[in-house]
């Protein structure tokens, strides 16, 4: 149970850093969690032949997310400091119930703009659509390549909104109650 567990926020840790940081920063992450204890940027960058401070960039972004954490420590010798990395893949749930309700909020207020505003257009598609005060002011000319500004029915974009909203809602309900679960697993184990 613990192990598929596992495998399960392994494979979303995966997903998720190559989404928000690209191939190379999944390489520093599977350094960390196959080391399976804390590890300096220095080692890391030692085991892939990586600039320090490429591998730094991608700690303190894994660290943005809180899907890292490090501890400090002064070298005796040098007085430098040296930083102990950790990755925790237990907290990838929460860091994309976070992200996809980032995007839910953004949405959320896109569907009530397009709600709100009646739209126009002048039909050229590298041209930006007007709200009715913003046609006022330039007298129902496109601003940017002079046509005529035509009303725009967005009932369209409203649909398509709502769908992904409705997609949205039902994949964070799947994710929370997936993390409430595996939170319980996680205290029903450890009871032991
Ligand atoms: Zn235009």
């Amino acid at each position: 149970m613990l192990s598929s567990q596992k495998t399960c926020d392994e494979e979303l840790l995966e997903a998720l850093v190559k989404e928000i940081s690209g191939e190379s920063a999944y390489e520093v992450v599977k350094v960390l969690l196959n080391a399976n204890k804390e590890i300096t940027d220095e080692e890391i960058a030692n085991k892939l032949n990586m600039l320090l401070n490429a591998v730094r960039k991608v700690l303190y972004r894994m660290y943005e997310e809180r899907l890292a954490s490090y501890r400090r420590t002064r070298d005796a010798n040098t007085g430098w400091f040296i930083y102990y990395w950790k990755i925790r893949p237990d907290k990838v749930r929460e860091a994309v119930i976070r992200r996809k309700r980032e995007v839910y909020l953004r949405l959320s207020e896109r569907l009530k703009f397009e709600k709100e505003n009646m739209l126009f257009h002048c039909g050229n598609p590298n041209c930006q659509r007007l709200t009715f005060d913003e046609a006022m002011e330039t007298e129902f000319k496109c601003p940017n390549c002079g046509e005529k500004l035509k009303y725009q029915d967005n009932t369209e974009s409203i649909r398509v909104l709502e769908e992904k909203l409705q997609e949205l809602e039902a994949e964070l309900r799947e994710l929370e109650k997936r993390c409430e679960e595996s939170l319980l697993e996680r205290s029903v184990l450890e009871s032991y």
